[in-house]
């Protein structure tokens, strides 16, 4: 059956039908919650995945409708008492913008890995780890449902100067070309997926000739499954994206769709399933990933579950990521200790096959930091942790510690143990030298 998109906005939610069974107050908050946090949602997520009748804890619900609590009581009383009290427009726009500027719209200093050619700043790349470039195509810029904790927000708040677009194609092409170490080109957003085949097919297709048989890996970092699996079923160019990874896989690259998942009933519907095996028989692999947020996944055993029915769909579970410090982390967020707890809670329940994710995992200055575990260590409470991924390729895989400290929710909170300093810290002037795939 052929489903078109409605999408929803703060302009017209009310118009969804299921709104009418919403009180009042909180139809109200998300009109004031969402002048910060904007939102965006479709007839799919609202007809098939959010539970109307538990409104008030529905975790999909909460991912995409802001809630009052998602601001401070401060910033929402001040623009609400504008909004209610009809200020003009450019005062209302004024102190959202201000509230915004507080609540960290670029962490973990992003723009620091804007990788150049020649005098010219690539803008649309990310380059820290050497084998792995972060493309963001300025056309996927958006997506087919904002979720209210997303690091991604001030790109869709029309907070441009932060946006990391690029338009020129021939300029990404230009560096991967002279950048033979890089084996890994991750597609990212917002989600490329809002392309259409064509636009992705003009990206991705001149990467399959031979001047790039360094690049063996494609990745696309994409919600649409979860939040419109149509895209790979009835969407009008549904089929010309099948064919385009189905000719990544033909050239002999492997594809591999990181796909965003952040609670099991995402993985129920009828068409997320017709979805996955259409993707799968183009020979693309998908993995799994998601940030574990308070109020929608903090259980166990909905990851467990999670996990299960991904392997059980084909899918390879991938990431557990703790939620960055932006928007309404403070909503989503939980101690580090309560994260490891979640996570082995979940990991010991499930088979080997579902033992390929990683986690939890902390995407910080200097590299991926996960959490292995809390251990007594001549009589002293300690962090156990490691780089999956490090900003120098030498410190992956080496164990380090840091202070217990029970209210962490963030790798930056934490003091090194036993030493003034992490391993990795110990040498600044020399690391500088080790990292030549960085050009700041
Ligand atoms: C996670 C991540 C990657 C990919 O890392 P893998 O471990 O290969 O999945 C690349 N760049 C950045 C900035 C990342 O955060
Ligand atoms: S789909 Fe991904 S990029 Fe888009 S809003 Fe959600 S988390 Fe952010």
């Amino acid at each position: 059956m052929d489903k078109t998109i409605k999408s929803y906005t703060r302009h017209n939610f009310r118009t969804i039908p299921q709104m009418a069974s919403v009180s009042d107050r909180t139809v109200h908050e998300i009109d004031i919650t969402s002048r910060v946090f904007p939102f965006k949602t479709n007839n799919y997520v609202v007809d098939e995945l959010i539970d109307w009748a538990n409104v008030d804890t529905d975790p999909m619900f909460t991912l995409n409708f802001p809630r009052c609590e998602m601001l401070d009581k401060r910033h929402y009383g001040a623009v609400e008492k504008l909004v209610d009290g009809q200020a003009n427009d450019e005062v209302i726009a004024r102190m959202v913008q201000q509230i915004r500027l507080s609540l960290n719209p670029n962490p973990a200093g992003q723009e620091q890995n804007v990788p150049s050619l020649g005098e010219i700043k690539l803008k649309g790349i990310q380059h820290k780890y050497p084998e792995t470039v972060l493309f963001f195509p300025s056309q996927g810029q958006t997506c087919h449902a904002y979720c209210t904790f997303c690091f991604r927000w001030p790109q869709f708040s029309g907070m441009s100067e932060l946006k990391f677009a690029m338009k020129e194609t021939d300029l990404f092409l230009k560096y991967l070309g002279l950048h033979r170490e890089v084996t890994d080109i991750l597609f990212t957003g917002g989600d490329p997926m809002v392309m259409s085949a064509a636009m992705l097919g003009a990206y991705l297709l001149p990467l399959l000739g031979p001047e790039y048989s360094h690049i063996h890996t494609i990745r696309i970092g994409t919600k649409s499954l979860a939040y419109w699996p149509y895209r790979y079923l009835t969407d009008k160019d549904s089929d010309d994206m099948i064919r385009l990874f189905e000719a990544v896989a033909t050239a002999g690259k492997s594809l591999s769709i990181q796909a965003h998942f952040n609670h099991p009933v995402e993985l129920s519907t009828g068409a997320v399933g017709r979805a996955i095996a259409r993707i799968r028989a183009t020979g693309a692999q998908i993995r799994t990933q998601s940030p574990l947020l308070r109020h929608i996944n903090d259980r166990p055993e909905l990851w467990s579950r999670m996990w299960r029915k991904q392997v059980d769909l084909g899918c390879i579970p991938y990431y557990m990521f703790v939620a960055r410090d932006t928007g309404a982390k403070r909503f989503f967020e939980l101690p580090l200790e309560k994260c490891w707890n979640i996570f082995r809670r979940a990991y010991r329940q499930v088979s080997g096959l579902c033992r390929t994710v990683r986690g939890p995992s902390m995407s910080d200055h200097a590299g991926k930091i996960q959490i292995l575990g809390i251990q007594e260590v001549r009589g002293e409470k300690v962090f156990v942790l490691r780089f999956i991924q490090g900003r120098n390729p030498k410190w992956v895989d080496i164990p380090f510690f840091a202070a217990y400290d029970p209210k962490a929710t963030w790798f930056g909170q934490l003091k090194p143990a036993f030493d003034s300093r992490f391993f990795f810290e110990e040498h600044p002037h020399r690391l500088h030298v080790t990292k030549p795939f960085l050009f700041e």
